[in-house]
């Protein structure tokens, strides 16, 4: 046998090429089900449903755990072929802050417990979404001895670097993203810099560490008719647009926009529109919940004749969105991986990112996109007015950016991390990464 086909230890002293079966996917505090956009969901809950019906067209059948949050929505419900959200009563049916869910973790995972055995169901292998998941994996994993596979999504060491004083992540989290560093068969971080950041983390660092990407629907992102997208919106043929898309949260840095659009109404001629597509609106189309904040504060700074608060979409509407737009900011404090950037991408819209997280490797600077320093109101400024008053710059980026976005197809990054599940299903606790890496 060559080195290169050695398969690495075993974990109990045997090996088996066992094909894999069923999965079963953890997400407790947000539910695959929710809409995009609003309050925690986002690029964790299209990931969790994406990868589950990728891995499930292979064969496989995937039950993706989440916690009930309302009385109505039955058990389980399919997602796609062969993918079953199954809703998990743990605390009472309403909505809970993910901050009081720890206490309730261990009633989850019994739950998930006695709904395998109600069906037989054993899995090959757990995959944990989130820190509060991975505990759960973890506590499971006394019950079935079944590998478990974790993704923090960001972590709170990450977060903690960025934010304010008011916004810190919990010593809990902390020290438990730490011990679940440890404890877990694999983790998979979607950037290289969180590959090494989770090393660190270890007491022995390992090779269990994997750098995955999230994978973006490049069927659905592609470029579109830009003059046809604005008329379909209302959007007026003429004027600049600058798009955000995310949650509204701190770590989404709306605040250095909004100060980078202040700049711009003072300098740029003809002056921007900013599109924000996110959070909640009233039936009147005003700001409500989290996004009202954004709203006073837009009226604050001026700006509210310059912004239009579009409010969350579905995603099947964003790529009309983003091909009607000049350029799209992504201003984030830190993105693991930051979606948003390479759906852009993908559509032919040029961006302009904070040079952080996985964002600093998905957008090449000056070559698929422009990067500037985190908080930087001016460079994000500059960097903005620099894209909308030269049209062969935009012309130039947006194919650098349409060919950067081609290496996060689905169908490699599903495959990067069946590998990973099928090494740990087959006892293997070595050469869990596929050697073809998504990063270059
Ligand atoms: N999204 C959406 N509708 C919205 C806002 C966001 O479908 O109104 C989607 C967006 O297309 C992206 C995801 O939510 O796929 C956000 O992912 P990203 O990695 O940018 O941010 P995260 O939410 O993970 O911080």
């Amino acid at each position: 046998m060559s080195p290169d086909d050695d398969p690495g230890p075993p974990v109990h002293g045997f090996e088996t090429d066992a094909p894999l079966r069923s999965i079963a996917a953890l997400s407790v505090h947000t539910s695959p089900l929710a809409p995009l956009g609003r309050g925690d969901s986002g690029g964790m809950n299209l990931y969790v449903r994406e990868l589950s019906c990728q891995i499930a067209t292979g064969g496989l059948s995937v039950d993706i755990f989440t916690r009930r949050s309302d009385p109505w929505t039955p058990e389980t419900v399919e997602l796609c072929p062969g993918v079953t959200v199954v809703s998990v009563a743990a605390g009472p049916p309403t909505a809970l802050s993910k901050h009081d869910l720890f206490p309730l973790l261990p009633a989850f995972a019994a739950e998930v417990a006695r709904y395998a055995a109600r069906r037989g169901i054993r899995y090959d292998v757990v995959h944990a979404h989130y820190w509060l998941s991975g505990w759960v994996a973890h506590l499971l994993k006394h019950e079935w001895e079944t590998p478990f596979v974790q993704m923090f999504h960001t972590t709170a060491h990450r977060k903690n670097a960025v934010a304010r004083p008011d916004e810190q992540e919990s010593a809990l989290r902390l020290d438990i993203e730490r011990r679940l560093t440890d404890l877990a068969d694999s983790l998979i971080a979607a950037n290289p810099d969180e590959r090494d950041d989770l090393r660190d983390l270890q007491r022995t660092p390992t090779e269990k560490v994997c750098a995955i990407p999230p994978g973006v629907d490049l069927d659905l992102f592609r470029p579109l008719d830009r003059a046809a997208c604005r008329a379909d919106l209302g959007l007026s043929a003429e004027e600049p647009v600058i798009l955000f898309v995310g949650r509204i949260d701190p770590i989404k840095g709306i605040d250095t926009l909004f100060e980078a659009m202040q700049r711009l109404v003072d300098t740029a001629d003809p002056i921007p529109t900013l599109n924000l597509v996110g959070g909640e609106t009233g039936p009147d189309g005003a700001p409500t919940g989290s996004l009202a904040g954004l709203g006073d504060l837009a009226s604050e700074m001026g700006l509210a004749p310059r912004i239009r608060f579009v409010g969350s979409k579905p995603q099947d509407h964003l790529p009309r969105w983003y091909a009607a737009a000049d350029v799209v900011a992504v201003p984030s404090r830190y993105e693991s991986f930051g979606l948003v950037a390479v759906e852009a991408m993908a559509c032919g819209t040029p961006v302009v990112a904070s040079r952080t997280g996985g964002l600093a490797h998905t957008v090449e600077d000056g070559v698929s996109g422009l990067l500037v320093s985190v908080g930087d109101a001016d460079a994000l400024a500059h960097a903005l007015g620099r894209v909308l008053g030269d049209p062969a710059l935009r012309e130039r980026l947006a194919t650098g950016a349409r060919a950067a976005a081609h290496r996060y197809a689905w169908p490699a990054v599903a495959a990067a991390i069946r590998h990973v599940y099928q090494r740990l299903a087959n006892g293997h606790r070595a050469r869990l990464c596929d050697e073809e890496e998504i990063f270059a």
